[in-house]
């Protein structure tokens, strides 16, 4: 498939080309119906078809154990942060978090909005260039669970073990940004959310994984669509669901199965990351890796130049030769290469060639 231009944005992200061209091709006639997708009942066999088999997919490529739940959940992540505090936060009692950045303060900040909070390690003294170590003496067995997310987009920090304190405090974990970028033991989480604008589809739905126990753990009452037992109890299927985004999901899925499934992405994840990050070692300090080497993402690589004229110098030149979206999140700065599922290997090489021949011209 032609790339004209790779996409190196941090969500909503470049999805892969094949899935863009056959959500194309069936956009206006669906499997022959003359009617697209997006004007069916959700509750026709046809539509059946597709919020079955995304489910399906997702249960394969995460090896999902049965009695889990798996939800399609309208609103992000962000909706993710403030109803799993008011489904699984009794309001006595409390939760502990890890602080990585952004988006687990937002989540921290949503929590405390429902009920008590326990921050029991930052990165923040650090400006989030590396995951907190987590001092296993503070880890209260009574929290209700411990939340941290597992990729840090604006950052380029990630999780590459995961907290693991038996069987004591559930683990929820917004894995947004590197969700089937590898793969994890569901079995040893509580819940995994994840906005679908990265790795999955388009934005504005979340897929949600939950143990059985944790499903019925409403401690408040709460309407209808805010209690994971209603996704449970309809099959998705309470209301009208987010049926393009269901459908995106289905597609990207097939393409994650087409690729050989989590293990095949997730090595070629590691080849694509490991030499970008080889680039950015080499250059001499010309281009500064952001993170602590140890814990630096495979999902988003996050670098500055010797000056922010150059950053910007670099951004506008790239755009010129068909890489676009590497700007550096607007509270950091710099340069961000996303380099999710969909990015190939061939869009990273193309970054690293301009790369040297950017050091060269401009050192
Ligand atoms: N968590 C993480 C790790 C994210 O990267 C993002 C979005 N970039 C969010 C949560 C928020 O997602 P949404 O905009 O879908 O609410």
């Amino acid at each position: 498939m032609l790339h004209k231009v790779f996409n190196f944005c941090a969500g909503p992200a470049a999805m892969p080309q094949e899935v863009m061209y056959k959500a194309q091709q069936e956009f206006r006639n669906y499997h022959g119906t003359q009617v697209s997708l997006l004007e069916m009942s959700h509750r026709s066999n046809l539509f059946d078809e597709v919020i079955k088999k995304a489910e399906a997919n997702v249960r394969f490529l995460m090896d999902i154990p049965d009695e889990y739940g798996v939800f399609f959940i309208q609103g992000g992540a962000s909706f993710q942060f403030a109803m799993l505090a008011m489904n699984l936060l009794p309001p006595i009692g409390k939760a502990d978090y890890i602080d990585t950045g952004r988006w687990s303060q937002k989540a921290i900040e949503q929590a405390k909005l429902i009920g008590n909070v326990n921050v029991i390690a930052s990165g923040k003294d650090i400006g989030y260039t590396a995951i907190p170590q987590v001092d296993e003496l503070i880890i209260d067995p009574g929290a209700a669970y411990l939340h941290f997310t597992s990729n840090n987009t604006v950052y380029g920090t990630q999780f590459h073990e995961f907290p693991d304190y038996g069987n004591n405090v559930p683990l929820v974990c917004d894995m947004s940004s590197d969700i089937m970028s590898r793969e994890v033991d569901v079995e040893k989480f509580a819940m995994i959310y994840a906005g679908l604008q990265k790795n999955l589809g388009p934005s504005g739905m979340s897929l949600v994984i939950m143990r059985p126990d944790m499903i019925e753990k409403s401690y408040r009452v709460l309407p209808d669509l805010l209690k994971y037992s209603t996704y449970d109890h309809y099959h998705n299927l309470y209301n009208t669901p987010n049926s393009f985004a269901v459908y995106m999901l289905s597609l990207v899925t097939d393409w994650i199965r087409e690729q050989g499934g989590v293990g095949i992405v997730e090595r070629i994840n590691d080849v694509k990351s490991e030499i970008l990050y080889e680039e950015i070692d080499r250059s001499e300090g010309f281009y500064n890796g952001f993170a602590f080497a140890p814990d630096r993402s495979r999902m988003n690589v996050c670098f500055n130049l010797p000056t922010t004229e150059l950053d910007q110098k670099f951004v506008a030149e790239a755009a010129e030769k068909g890489m676009v979206g590497l700007a550096g999140h607007r509270s950091v700065g710099g340069i961000r290469a996303s380099i999710y599922n969909a990015m190939p290997l061939k869009g990273v090489s193309r970054l690293i060639d301009f790369m040297t021949d950017f050091k060269k011209k401009n050192s």
